[in-house]
């Protein structure tokens, strides 16, 4: 089983694999940098050293590890300097990802900022189509979204129409974020439940192209598009639920990656405890 979850990089970006070692992790997720900001600091060569060195040490399988970008770029919007920036930021991190040796590099989808879908989508596959020229075997994952107002990509339907356009075909993949799935509608509750919603999801976007399973309970109920993390087990979806996710992600060998929150109910090492006791 792969399986574990967002770690910290302060200090320096190795230290993300003590933390992750630390969580008995199988597989983790970083930011490559501040993920408030815009400007990333170049990774040095001590940097990159360290953190291969580790990585190599800890016995973790490299294809379970994966970045996830920034939360300022946005690839949907109609600002064209906003544009050019998200799309600088995005290569960028591609970029990192590979000095890095990481495999795989999240991104969100951005928000057409109520200008419409079909131009939001325009922009988004330009952005993306031209990330995925740079020269490294980095894959860039598209997240299924919550489905918040002006948001892209919520629906695995339209999350397929926008991948089946992104070329070349091995430069991009899927992560599949459960409770953006949850709040966005589709029902996760009983193992019934599980498998028709990867049905969906294989029909439209295809089990084969997910990378990375994003393992998060939900703070809300089925479709109040509200992107807020739970425990596993404690929210919206439920123990049932999550571990039939669990169960098949396993049998697909998907990485699992925990964003939930740490909080006086429960930390991160208590979250993967969980879901290896799920599985
Ligand atoms: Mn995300
Ligand atoms: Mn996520
Ligand atoms: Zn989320």
């Amino acid at each position: 089983m792969k399986v574990g979850c967002h770690v910290s990089i302060s200090g320096s970006i190795d230290m993300a694999v003590d933390n992750a070692v630390e969580r008995e992790c199988t597989a983790f997720q970083i930011f490559t940098r501040n993920p408030r900001g815009w400007h990333a600091k170049p990774l040095t060569a001590k940097d990159i050293d360290n953190f291969k060195s580790k990585l190599k040490e800890s016995k973790i399988d490299r294809l379970a590890i994966c970045a996830h970008m920034p939360y300022l770029p946005n690839l949907a919007t109609p600002k064209k300097d906003g544009f050019e920036k998200s799309l600088k930021t995005l290569i960028n991190e591609v970029e990192r990802c590979a000095q890095l040796g990481i495999p795989y590099l999240v991104t969100h989808l951005g928000s057409h900022l109520g200008t419409g879908e079909e131009g939001g989508i325009e922009r988004l596959v330009k952005g993306l189509t031209e990330a995925g020229k740079t020269k490294n075997d980095v894959m860039i994952l598209l997240e299924n979204t919550a489905g918040q107002k002006n948001s892209v990509g919520s629906d695995f339907k339209q999350l397929g129409e926008i991948f089946k356009q992104l070329k070349p075909s091995k430069k991009f993949g899927v992560c599949l974020d459960t409770c953006h799935a949850f709040v966005a509608g589709y029902d996760l509750r009983t193992e019934k439940n599980v498998k028709e919603t990867f049905e969906e999801f294989d029909k439209y976007v295809g089990l084969k192209n997910l990378k990375i399973l994003h393992l998060n309970d939900a703070r809300g109920e089925l479709g109040c598009n509200l992107d807020r993390h739970y425990h596993l087990g404690l929210g919206g979806i439920g123990e049932k639920g999550i571990s039939s996710v669990v169960k098949f992600a396993n049998k697909k060998k998907i990485p699992i990656i925990l964003e939930t929150p740490i909080d006086d109910e429960r930390d991160d090492f208590e979250n993967v405890r969980i879901a290896k006791d799920f599985a």
